[in-house]
């Protein structure tokens, strides 16, 4: 059995009620650490890695607003790429999550809300969709960023890039790309298109059109997009009317089934794992203030003239 198949075995049987259930992480260590890219939302705090019974200091996490992957030369690409090439990840997950806000807001909401926070329509790209990643499918965004990771340049062919759902209130995960089948059956296109590239990302750039399936890869440029928007408010800034700033949308409900479910996991896990030795307790430091400035000399009362 292998990493993310135990990882699976164990998120079920723990969701269907076992007490024993839990990941073996001693059994993997050769798979681990893994590296994870998540959504931003703070439910996910307390379930990450604890759902995957992955210990934590096996756990590299990376997270952006919907666990969007954008282009294969993306900043979060190169994160991911570095997390396997500096900080030693084996496997890389996408783990995307039910109930996603990212998925739930329409173009419209997104405008008004941006709008609320002074940014006024004239100084976005015109396809605001595209430009932040909007999607309508938390499935279908997974799968499509397994597609972009697996076909990056930046990520070797020995690393697997499973794609996961996370039930943000059961805390069961859904397999949605089984990395090590996509890993064995790899499409030799893009390998074909690396070599005759030299394998050099440079000369990849303006193949970045590439369409794998029906994906299109909108960005042909590094930084292409940094720079447009860099245009675009040298452009326009001008005369900023800002509304005053509306409530944030109220804060959703902890998903208290899908805590068990990680913490019972995460109990065996820690059974399983060696643990670092205990540093002595250390009394409290409050970091020094800085002494208050004084004022020379002292502004006349009733303030400047
Ligand atoms: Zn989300």
């Amino acid at each position: 059995m292998r990493l993310f198949e135990a990882i699976i075995e164990a998120n079920h049987r723990a969701v269907a009620g076992d007490p024993d259930a839990g990941l073996h992480p001693a059994d993997f260590a050769d798979s681990l650490p893994i590296a994870a890219l998540t959504c931003i939302d703070v439910r996910l705090n307390p379930l990450m890695p604890s759902v995957l019974g992955v210990p934590e200091d096996q756990f590299i996490w990376l997270r952006n607003a919907g666990n969007i992957v954008t282009s294969p030369l993306s900043s979060t690409m190169r994160s991911l790429s570095l997390a396997c090439a500096v900080k030693g990840a084996e496997e890389v997950a996408v783990i995307g999550h039910t109930d996603c806000q990212v998925c739930k807001t329409t173009t419209t909401q997104l405008l008004e809300r941006l709008k609320n926070l002074g940014i006024q329509r004239q100084m976005l790209p015109d396809n605001v969709n595209e430009f932040f990643g909007m999607f309508g499918s938390e499935r279908q965004n997974v799968i499509k960023a397994c597609e972009i990771v697996r076909a990056s340049p930046l990520i070797g062919p020995k690393i697997p890039v499973h794609g996961l759902l996370l039930d943000i209130q059961t805390g069961k995960l859904e397999w949605l790309v089984n990395g090590y089948e996509a890993w064995a059956t790899m499409s030799s296109k893009w390998n074909d298109v690396v070599r005759s590239a030299g394998e050099t990302v440079d000369k990849l750039k303006p193949l970045m059109d590439f369409s794998i399936g029906e994906m299109k890869f909108p960005e042909t440029k590094i930084g292409e997009t940094v720079t447009q928007a860099t245009d675009w408010l040298s452009q326009k800034v001008g005369s900023l009317q800002v509304p005053p700033a509306e409530a944030p949308p109220t804060e959703l409900a902890p998903a208290p089934k899908a805590m068990n479910i990680a913490a019972r996991i995460v109990d065996v896990a820690q059974q399983h794992w060696p643990k670092p030795p205990i540093a002595p307790a250390r009394p409290f430091q409050k970091p020094p203030i800085p002494p208050p400035i004084r004022v020379r000399p002292p502004f006349p009362k009733g303030g400047k003239k």
